[in-house]
């Protein structure tokens, strides 16, 4: 009854075999699966949950909000929490919109950039993923990439996507700033927006080459391009203030998504005052959402971000570290590649680590379905797709990050022998 057996792609096991566990509980890092099966859990709901499952203090917050009405469609005082919290942690952004989903947030955000510059085109990188609509299903990463019968080189992403539409977005390799310049050139006073993930994490975990943000802001400013950070995964994950923060660039415009619902249907998009004015009421640019600022989720997210401290962000990069300094090594002797930025990581079938989405299209797949299997079966659970990032959680002991970093070694090995 549900198209194959799940209500999202990427949760399928169609990249690496078999079927997925039917998950029955999320206790701190861990799920357990209707079997009984118990996994340390590196997906974690594909990043929002950076304090684990029903961590007390994200759980009571959302029972208090949902015993006072699930949702009113009308302004909450918590809303406005969440807003100074959002604001008072990411330098970008003066005001921020409540939306459901990173789509959303992703889809409003580029509406505006239109909106503000007058201008129809938009820049993507290959490789990065930034929601399901049409604009942005243009050789993009995640699912689309795992499942794409070579559609992942091509546009549109997928069908449905009027090539009409596709043509608005223009697409130039991460971490190549000439290749922007050249578009920016060629389209001069066409381009609204260029939008990136900072640290890609829908290719697999690939950082950002020294200077390049930095070149791309330039860029932007020059030709007059809005330059729109999709910090959906990086947001509240690789800082306080997200990646923009620890890379010291910043946006025109910043999407949220998952660490600031703590695990409930909550996205948001921000910027400096001028341009949020321009959205609806204040202004002409439309945009809206039955559910937006839900209030349960709204709980959830603000006390998933008041938990989320200096120290948090100290104790998230040593467990990172951790697990790098076993797999790192092993991979190398491998021939693999081991990418990592803060609690991000994903081990890469390569030797070298990829810079761009033609080097991860090179990666051996059917030996990271192997591996994937492998760390499965050894009791952990990695995103089923070399086209992702694994994710840390600030909640894990020291010996589940001992167990984690030796359980993906030896699953290296029996990839490699298999
Ligand atoms: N942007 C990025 C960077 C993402 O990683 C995702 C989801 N993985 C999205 C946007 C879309 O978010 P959602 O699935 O909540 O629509």
């Amino acid at each position: 009854m549900i198209p194959g057996g799940v209500n999202s792609p990427v949760r399928a096991f169609a990249a690496v075999g078999g079927d997925p566990p039917f998950v029955a509980r999320g206790e701190g890092c861990e799920i357990v699966d209707a079997d009984g099966h118990r996994y340390l859990d590196l997906v974690g709901s594909w990043g929002p949950l950076i304090l684990g499952h029903a961590d007390n203090a994200v759980l009571g917050a959302a029972m208090t909000a949902a015993s006072r009405g699930s949702s009113f469609g009308a302004p909450t005082e918590l809303e406005i929490e969440l807003a100074e919290e959002i604001v008072s942690r990411v330098p970008s952004v003066d005001k921020v919109r409540l939306c459901s989903s990173g789509t959303e947030a992703t889809m409003h955000a580029l509406r505006l950039a239109r909106a503000v510059t007058g201008r129809d085109l938009v820049i993507k990188l290959e490789g990065c993923y930034h929601g399901a609509h049409d604009a942005m299903l243009v050789r993009a990463g995640s699912g689309v990439a795992t499942f794409s019968d070579g559609r992942a080189t091509t546009e549109p992403g997928s069908p449905g996507v009027p090539a009409a539409v596709a043509a608005l977005t223009l697409v130039a390799p991460f971490n190549d700033a000439d290749a922007v310049e050249d578009l920016l050139r060629r389209h001069k006073k066409d381009v609204a927006a260029l939008i990136l993930e900072p640290v890609a994490g829908n290719m697999g975990t690939v950082a950002p080459l020294s200077g390049w943000l930095e070149r791309l802001r330039e860029l932007c400013d020059r030709y007059g391009t809005l330059l729109v950070f999709d910090e959906v995964m990086t947001g509240f994950r690789l800082a306080k203030g997200g990646a923009q923060e620890r890379y010291g660039v910043r946006p025109d415009l910043t999407c949220l998504g998952k660490v600031v619902g703590g695990g409930y249907p909550l996205a948001a998009f921000g910027g400096g005052r001028d341009l949020m004015d321009r959205l609806a009421p204040l202004g002409p640019v439309y945009q809206a959402g039955t559910l937006s600022g839900n209030p349960v989720a709204v709980a959830a997210g603000l006390a998933t971000l008041r938990q989320l401290d200096d120290d948090a962000y100290a104790r998230l990069e040593s467990i990172g570290a951790r697990v790098e300094a076993v797999l790192a090594p092993a991979a190398a002797y491998h021939g693999c590649s081991l990418a990592r930025v803060g609690s991000m990581f994903t081990l890469f079938f390569r030797a070298k680590t990829p810079v761009r989405f033609a080097d991860v299209l090179e990666c051996d797949l059917a030996a990271f379905a192997r591996f994937f299997r492998a760390a499965l079966n050894e009791g952990v659970y990695l995103p089923p797709s070399q086209f992702e990032a694994a994710f840390l959680s600030v909640k894990l002991t020291d010996d589940q990050v001992a167990t984690i970093a030796d359980s993906l070694a030896s699953a290296l090995v029996a990839a490699l022998v298999d």
